[in-house]
């Protein structure tokens, strides 16, 4: 096993944008770190980087100690799992995860037992004499892992491995992987683009816009402290709410009311800027008619109309449109770099306990956690908290 390092790792295809621009990010030995972020982004790039299928423009990949920029894919010892599996149809179950072993000239009684020990890991062992085409997907996919994960490679490399498959299925393989990699310990990169599979498969998760590393970190540290706009709007489900906001005192005036600072931090960060953009996550608004008045005075409370309810038996979202006031949302619009346009929603989303009675049309007044909200600065995106 080994340590990924990777050192101001530029790729370029042609003379165009970079693909992948500066990333450093150094992947333990024994960890699972997850690549995330949305299509375009760089990840399977970066990936195959690693692997060797793809040219470093600049910078430097080391797999271990040793410098793998041009040495050969064969030759780094990493195992990867494509998207697509890339079982050979004509070949047994038994057969496509001894393929390795047979490249690289392993005794066949070595083969026998190396099979046998992974299909059992696997519980494939009853499938072994079945073609690819005979198999679900899910056991297709435990395939193409066995494949991986029958030789003694230093790392595993998978590519939206689960991308195919049905989202039951999705979230059985999710567990599997996950246990698998915990019981092999083996350093392993992940690249996806749902953020799902990001904050529950990885130790660590790094996020990716536009070639560029935007922060690396724990599942818990990229929800409760992102780095910037895009994380906080990339990592929750649904996605964090953004509300414009100018300060006078410690006062937060939102198109929803006005939220009082207490923490003196938080005032100052804002700092001589004139207009914040707000966070607050779905789940931390409450209904304030079932919050404690001892637990009211330690928010804020907002009024909204709800406009629409989607009750999920365990969730509850209310969704709460609001106007910006026109000056600022143009302001906005200027100062703005970083915000795609269904962040700058004019609509509020409200994750409450499913007991509520909160309905569509209501007038509701929404409990806010002040303690947890974010403040971001909208030119740079930086969250200023
Ligand atoms: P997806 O989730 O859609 O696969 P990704 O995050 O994996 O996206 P990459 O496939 O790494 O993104 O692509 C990053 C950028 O590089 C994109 O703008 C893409 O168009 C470009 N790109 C990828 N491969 C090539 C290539 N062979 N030639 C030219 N440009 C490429």
């Amino acid at each position: 096993m080994a340590a990924i390092t990777m050192t101001n790792i530029v790729k370029r295809y042609g003379d165009g944008f970079p693909a992948v621009n500066d990333v450093s990010l150094a992947v333990q030995d024994g960890e699972f770190m997850i690549l995330v972020g949305p299509s375009g982004c760089g990840k399977s790039t970066l990936l195959r980087m690693i692997v060797g299928l793809e040219d470093i423009t600049a910078g430097e990949m080391r797999i271990g100690d040793r410098l793998v920029n041009t040495v050969a894919p064969r030759q780094r010892n990493l195992s990867m799992v494509f998207q697509n599996y890339a079982l050979y149809p004509h070949l047994t179950v038994f057969e496509n995860i001894a393929f390795p072993l047979r490249l690289a000239k392993v005794p066949g009684d070595e083969v026998d037992r190396r099979v046998r020990q992974t299909a059992e890991l696997l519980e494939l062992t009853e499938h072994l004499d079945r073609k690819p085409a005979n198999l679900s997907g899910g056991q297709r996919q435990r395939v193409a892992m066995g494949r991986a994960i029958v030789r003694d490679a230093d790392a595993f490399l998978f590519d939206e491995p689960l991308s195919n498959l049905d989202a039951k299925l999705r979230g059985q393989m999710r567990t599997e992987i996950s246990r698998l990699q915990r019981r092999l310990g083996v350093t392993t990169v992940y690249v996806t683009h749902d953020q799902t599979e990001a904050m529950t498969l990885g130790d660590r998760v790094a996020v990716l816009r536009k070639g560029e590393l935007q922060q690396v970190g724990s599942p818990r540290e990229l929800y409760e402290q992102p780095a910037n706009l895009f994380v906080a709007g990339f990592i929750g489900s649904p996605s964090m709410n953004f509300l414009p906001a100018t300060l006078e005192g410690a006062d937060l005036r939102t198109p929803l009311g006005d939220l009082r600072l207490d923490d003196r931090r938080k005032v100052d960060a804002v700092g001589e800027r004139s207009v914040v953009l707000v966070g607050v996550r779905p789940e931390h608004f409450e209904d304030a008619s079932l919050v404690s008045e001892e637990k009211r005075a330690r928010g804020a409370v907002l009024r909204a109309r709800v406009d629409v309810t989607e009750w999920l038996g365990n969730e509850l979202y209310a969704y709460v449109p609001y106007e910006a006031p026109p000056d600022l949302a143009t302001r906005l619009r200027d100062l703005s770099q970083e915000l795609d346009s269904d962040q700058l929603r004019t609509q509020a989303v409200v994750a409450l306990d499913p007991s509520s009675r909160v309905h569509a049309g209501q007038d509701v007044e929404l409990w806010v956690n002040t303690a947890r909200l974010h403040l971001f600065d909208p030119s740079t995106g930086e969250n200023l908290t």
